[in-house]
């Protein structure tokens, strides 16, 4: 089949490479003028770093993360970590997840905590019902005191949106419930482990997390297309036309509302839906530093207060592989969300520093090379009506014909490993419809 992908993230890429290994005629158009999406790295003074904040390499699935391993040149071609976040919690540092770590809490927070978390624990068991808004929910969950101490002003500083306004949906399998065991050993200073499943993680040794996407379209056997935005996808009888070529099918994984336009047939009420997906941006910014001794032994750090800066997290992005930085330096990324008031300039960046300096985090004195990168499409918006509306614009799409998937081409809060899972998914589609010869809906399964 001659195939069309919209989009060089990695999930075009990976899907690209997975059907050209079944021999078909695959091109991939991307707007850019590389590809990579999401996952671009770039190089500052000998430092490298991710343009849209701390990326690592881990999947809850062997299978994709091997096949992920293998395109960032197999066991040779990355680092392996330990895990260690914190959540810089006013003059201490608390492991992450909270929840683990609340017996590093002062004792009357730990009371406040352990309170509100038992009593939260005895509604749900008399039944009180899920809350639909996250900010219930939390409380539902957790109870008033794990609230009012991390998950209240993080989530603030992260969504930028009253938690009211946003739904709970998209945290259900997201965050796993810790047995309440763990919760009482935590209390009483026994530390245990949340999210096990990210424990361990990989990072490629050199060139930052796009060295996944560059080994992804390497020797894949299909063709590239950079500096070419898709304008016009038309339905051509069986067949389909995108910029005027034709091809048998054609797989969208370009953020929704960012392609919307090139397609024509879209019905006014289906377009009017994704024109109402609001992302989330993200200003990324590389802090270089001198360093007279190694940092510390942290991958990242949550920063839930408002006196601590506008970042809601710094990655110890040196720690991750010893090429990320030239030697006697290291280096942090601080992320930002923005839903579009934060414009970084030097300056703007420089205070962020000198605040992640009284934080703690970082030394600003030692600076020696700044820069940033803002990514319109980071997070998504996830506004009351948000799960009512992707499911009628994922409807359309699945009747019609095109395939769309990604993390913004199917709005999933998916990371990389679930966007390669996605295209392995979509892989098996592409068989069938090669194999019976008619077209069939695509199994993508929520
Ligand atoms: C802060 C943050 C931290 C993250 N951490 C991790 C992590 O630790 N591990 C992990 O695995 N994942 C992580 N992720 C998620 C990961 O970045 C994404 O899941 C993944 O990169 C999404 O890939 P994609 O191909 O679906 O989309 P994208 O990367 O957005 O690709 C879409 C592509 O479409 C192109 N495009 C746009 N318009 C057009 C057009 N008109 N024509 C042609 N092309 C167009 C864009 O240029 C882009 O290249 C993180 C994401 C964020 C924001």
């Amino acid at each position: 089949m001659k195939v069309a992908i919209l989009g060089a993230g990695i999930s075009g890429t990976s899907l690209a490479r997975m059907l050209a290994a079944d021999g078909h005629d695959v091109t991939v158009l991307e707007r850019s003028d590389r590809p990579g999406g999401l996952c671009r790295s770039r190089s500052k003074d000998g430092f490298v770093y991710d343009e849209a904040g701390g990326h690592i390499l881990f999947s809850k699935r062997q299978d994709v993360l091997e096949w992920m391993k293998l395109r960032c040149g197999g066991d040779a071609g990355v680092v392996r970590r330990e895990r260690h976040t914190r959540i810089r919690w006013h003059d201490r540092y608390v492991p992450y997840p909270f929840e683990n770590g609340v017996g590093h809490l002062t004792r009357q927070a730990n009371l406040e905590c352990m309170e509100g978390y038992v009593e939260a624990y005895v509604q749900r068991r008399l039944g009180a019902p899920c809350p639909a808004n996250f900010h219930d929910w939390v409380v539902w969950r957790m109870g008033e005191g794990f609230a009012r101490h991390f998950m209240f002003p993080y989530n603030e500083k992260l969504w930028k949106r009253d938690l009211r306004t946003m739904a709970s949906s998209w945290v259900a399998g997201r965050v796993p419930e810790a047995p309440m065991r763990d919760i009482l050993q935590a209390s009483i200073g026994v530390d245990t482990q949340g999210y096990t499943h990210q424990s361990v993680f990989y990072f490629p040794l050199r060139g930052g997390f796009e060295t996944l996407v560059r080994g992804t379209v390497e020797g894949g056997g299909f063709r590239l297309h950079c500096g070419t935005a898709v304008e016009r996808v038309e339905r051509r009888g069986t067949r389909f036309a995108v910029n005027g070529e034709a091809f048998d099918l054609v797989v969208n994984t370009v953020p929704l509302p960012q392609i919307e336009a090139a397609f024509p047939e879209i019905p006014p009420e289906v377009r009017a839906d994704i024109r109402a997906l609001r992302p989330i941006g993200l200003v990324n910014v590389l802090f270089g530093v001198k360093l007279d001794a190694p940092l510390p032994d942290l991958s990242w750090v949550y920063l839930p207060f408002p006196e601590q800066g506008p970042a809601n997290r710094v990655t110890f992005y040196s720690n991750y592989s010893p090429h990320n930085a030239p030697p006697g330096h290291g280096s942090f990324m601080a992320e930002v969300t923005t839903r579009g008031e934060t414009v970084p300039t030097h300056e703007w960046a420089r205070d962020l520093a000198r605040r992640l300096g009284r934080a703690g985090i970082l030394d600003d004195r030692a600076l020696t090379t700044v820069d940033f990168n803002t990514v319109e499409y980071a997070y998504i918006d996830y506004t009351l009506d948000f799960d009512a509306r992707i499911a009628r614009v994922r409807d359309w799409w699945d009747r019609s014909g095109y395939v769309t998937f990604g993390r913004f081409g199917r709005y999933e809060y998916h990371n990389s490993d679930q966007c390669i899972a996605r295209a392995m998914e979509v892989h098996a589609h592409v068989r069938e419809i090669a194999q019976s010869g008619a077209p069939a809906r695509p199994v993508l399964v929520p």
